[in-house]
């Protein structure tokens, strides 16, 4: 297969783990909007041309957020990209904080490709925290989200000045519009 028929076999098979799943902002846009927006990024911003990233970016939410198995990704995509997107997948046993702990003392473990693919996911993540977000979230709440967000990409530092600045210059703005 060539690249592109693979990133949209992940887009195709994507779309429908997340069919019925929804954003939290007001419009309750369909899920899949956000997976394909973090290759996007990845694509645009940073130039990635990488299939094995894009695919991954594509896919980093199935297993957390759908019914989709490790095996499943294993048998559909191989065992490099399922080890991907594992490297981004919370385990949803664990308490909510104690995850998004996690997330910040793993950060500096992460490969080069998962270091990428988390500065795409928080940056896409934390436009929609200031422009399209929760309508239940409070200011106070969208900057601790913010703060959250600042301590993962501390460790994924080092790997992509174009997303690094990007994400900076997006902090910048986040901290004004919530501060005034
Ligand atoms: P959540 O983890 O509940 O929500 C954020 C996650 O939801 C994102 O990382 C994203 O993950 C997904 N998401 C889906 N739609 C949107 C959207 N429109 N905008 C942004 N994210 C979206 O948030 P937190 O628990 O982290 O809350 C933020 C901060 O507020 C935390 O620091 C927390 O301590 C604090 N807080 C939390 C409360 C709570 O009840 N949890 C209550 C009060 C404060 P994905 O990439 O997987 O889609
Ligand atoms: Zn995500």
């Amino acid at each position: 297969m060539s690249t592109s028929t693979d990133i949209l076999a992940a887009i195709h098979f994507a779309s429908g783990k997340h069919r019925t799943g929804r954003r939290k902002n007001k419009a309750k846009t369909p899920y899949i909007n956000h997976p394909i927006a973090v290759a996007h990024h990845l694509a645009t911003v940073a130039g990635v041309s990488d299939s094995a990233t894009l695919i991954a970016a594509v896919l980093h939410d199935t297993i957390e957020d759908t019914e989709t198995t490790r095996e499943e990704l294993d048998a559909t995509f191989g065992v490099e990209i399922r080890q991907l997107v594992e490297e981004v997948t919370d385990d949803k046993e664990l308490d909510k904080e104690v995850r998004k702990q996690r997330q910040i003392e793993h950060a500096p473990e992460l490969s080069y490709r998962a270091k990428l693919i988390k500065l795409a996911d928080l940056t896409c993540n934390l436009t929609d925290v200031l422009d399209d977000h929760p309508s239940s979230w409070s200011n106070e709440r969208r900057m601790e989200y913010l703060e959250w967000t600042e301590q993962v990409i501390a460790g994924c530092r080092r790997t992509n000045e174009k997303l690094e600045q990007d994400y900076d210059r997006l902090v910048a703005r986040g901290r004004k519009l919530l501060s005034g």
